[in-house]
């Protein structure tokens, strides 16, 4: 077999990670959610773990949700892990299960279901074993965190809590928009403030942390502010928190403030390798859109093995077509990376950011001898805010079996007449997303042929005990079963982890490109670029939820995003349909939306997204 595409050099990853604390004079918590930003979590944090202990004193990794930090338990890593992407819904249990598990709270309500789930021992809460909690508090991203109306009353749960032994409060987060240095600077004002408040309140947390890469980088400015929060105490002893920073794209080697630059000497870590093959009249790599590349690129150049230079025609669903400027010899070359072009050159292509250039690849072009982050198996418990790709087998049997498509209520395109049905069926990209064994299991009940348009699924899939035919230039017919033309036979649905009332003036994520215009609701929904929900729509698409289209305001950002609810009664919890269905978005609506094709859509899903199946008209988790 050959090589896997992407290569993560974690020696690099442990250099940056020296070189932002020699640059940064506080304690980093790294962040490895969203499988390290396509780097890999359990490769990365076990590097943390062994490399570079030294510099994380006190050792804390982070994560968005507790699904991630348990992923990373079973694989072995032991240090404390911090998750503060919480939902009602959760088995509150199970995560206070998770030993060394911090939470960042950002609810009077997700606090009171922490505190319940304390572990008794003989009838009593067993105060050895009080949960670590950091209280998140918005300071103007209005994402996740305590409105700073709520903050006193918070603290003084907190700390009635803290007192009966049913929580620990050792924390106190924010995090900063960058919109300007003036607009950090009444974050941190106001950061300031709720620290104070807590130390009030009696609550002594060791850690407080407001900055991320970019605001770590100039955390000279925050620095001072620890003075304000020292304390005499009764006893004599000095109370002082210590300021910390969570380190994430910087660890991976990428500049957060691009072109600018943060003035750290960083190494990127990623490296995306392929062959270049002549094909048809065009010269092609078997990359595209479902391996997680951007669609729509402009004036990007790559260098080959050789040194010569190929411009980046169109990304497809699964080739991209290459330009070559001159004559070239070589075979291979770097798609992305050093030698060619980097993350930041591929973001300024696409209009997007490096981040979303990384987290988006797809785990399996990595060498996968660890599992995704969060496999799906069946009745695990909830620990994870819903992200739900349901797929609709019995749609898919029916389309195969050479019916009308099933029209079924809230189906709106024509059902696909017999004779489109080819007698193959394209299943690569994993069955772009449906899943290789199910939609391959249900092909060959029908007597299809199994197809995948590169070598390297054709690889994958017979190892994996298929026998399929390779089809470079299988054409829509072969995916007639899913119903990326017509009317798709999945969806994708999610829940609110938070509401919020908020004033007029408001404003939302990062670079706060939206404000509200008038008092209205906010729900946080915990699906962003990570996800399925590439940063493009931001500002363009809109989600059902409670009967509404609520638009999608400010920036997605990796792990979260924001729609408006207007004067809708909503409460956390409520399902949230992004697209299929009959409630979610067409996908042709979502790929004019996004620029994806309806493949890349359905393919490129996170893995931290789960997959349930819909058959014989029950929903189940396999
Ligand atoms: C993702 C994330 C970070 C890391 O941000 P970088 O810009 O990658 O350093 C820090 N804090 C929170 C709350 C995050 O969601």
């Amino acid at each position: 077999m050959t090589p896997a595409p992407i290569a993560i050099d974690l020696e690099a990853i442990a250099h940056n990670l020296r070189e932002f604390t020699t640059r940064v004079p506080v304690p980093i918590i790294p962040v490895v959610k969203a499988d390290a930003y396509g780097h890999g979590a359990v490769q990365v944090a076990r590097t943390l773990e062994t490399v570079a202990p030294a510099e994380l004193r006190p050792p804390l990794l982070a994560v968005a949700d507790a699904a991630e930090a348990a992923a990373l338990r079973a694989a072995g890593i032991t240090m404390p892990l911090l998750c503060w992407l919480l939902s009602p819904s959760l088995d509150w249990e199970a995560l206070r299960a998770i030993p060394d598990l911090h939470v960042g709270v950002s609810a009077l309500h997700e606090l009171a279901l922490l505190a319940d789930a304390a572990p008794q021992v003989a009838g009593r809460v067993d105060r050895d074993r009080a949960v670590n909690v950091h209280l998140k508090l918005d300071t103007g991203l209005g994402r996740n965190g305590v409105r700073e109306c709520e903050w006193r009353a918070i603290m003084a749960q907190a700390a009635q809590l803290e007192r009966a032994g049913r929580i620990r409060v050792v924390g106190i987060m924010s995090h900063v928009s960058g919109t300007s240095p003036a607009d950090d600077a009444a974050q941190l004002d106001a950061f300031t403030r709720g620290v104070t408040q807590a130390i009030d309140a009696g609550l002594r947390p060791q850690l407080v942390h407001i900055a991320a890469t970019a605001a770590g980088a100039s955390y000279d400015r925050f620095t001072a502010q620890a003075d304000a929060w020292t304390r005499r105490e009764a006893d004599g002893s000095e109370y002082r928190p210590q300021l910390a920073a969570r380190l994430g794209i910087a660890l991976y080697g990428l500049d957060p403030l691009h072109p600018d630059r943060i003035g750290v000497d960083l190494q990127p870590a990623l490296q995306l390798r392929t062959q270049l093959s002549g094909f048809g009249a065009h010269w092609v790599t078997e990359l595209g859109q479902v391996d997680g590349l951007p669609p729509t690129v402009s004036s990007l150049h790559l260098t080959d093995d050789a040194g010569d230079r190929w411009r980046v025609g169109r990304v497809g669903s699964t080739h991209t077509t290459l330009v070559p400027e001159t004559a070239t010899s070589a075979t291979e070359l770097t798609a992305i990376g050093p030698g060619s072009a980097s993350a930041d050159e591929w973001a300024r292509a696409a209009n997007t950011i490096n981040y979303e250039i990384t987290t988006r690849l797809a785990g399996s072009l990595r060498a996968n001898d660890e599992p995704a982050v969060i496999p799906v198996t069946p009745k695990q418990p909830r620990l994870a805010p819903k992200r739900e790709f349901v797929v609709d087998l019995d749609l898919i049997a029916a389309r195969l079996a050479g019916g009308t498509g099933a029209l079924r209520k809230g189906d709106r395109a024509r059902p696909v007449a017999d004779r489109h049905l080819h007698e193959h069926i394209d299943i690569s990209a994993d069955a772009y997303g449906f899943g290789a064994d199910a939609v391959a299991a249900l092909a060959i009940k029908a007597g299809k042929t199994l197809v995948a348009r590169t070598e390297r699924d054709v690889d994958r899939l017979r190892a994996r005990g298929f026998e399929v035919d390779y089809e470079p230039t299988a054409g829509r017919e072969t995916r007639v079963a899913y119903g990326f033309h017509t009317s798709l036979a999945a969806q994708l649905r999610s829940e609110l982890i938070q509401v919020k009332r908020v004033a007029a003036g408001q404003a939302v994520s990062y670079g706060y490109t939206w404000r509200a215009s008038r008092p209205t609701t906010l729900g946080l929904v915990p699906l962003g670029y990570a996800d399925a929900i590439p940063r493009a729509v931001g500002g363009r698409a809109s989600l059902f939820v409670n009967g509404i289209h609520a638009p999608i305001v400010g920036r997605v950002a990796m792990d979260q995003m924001v729609v408006d609810l207007g004067d809708t009664n909503c409460a956390s919890g409520m399902v949230v349909h992004v697209w299929g269905g009959e409630h979610g978005a067409s996908i042709q609506q979502w790929c004019e939306w996004s620029g994806l094709t309806p493949t890349a859509v359905t393919a490129t899903l996170g893995s931290r997204v789960t997959r349930r199946y819909l058959r014989d008209g029950v929903e189940r988790d396999d």
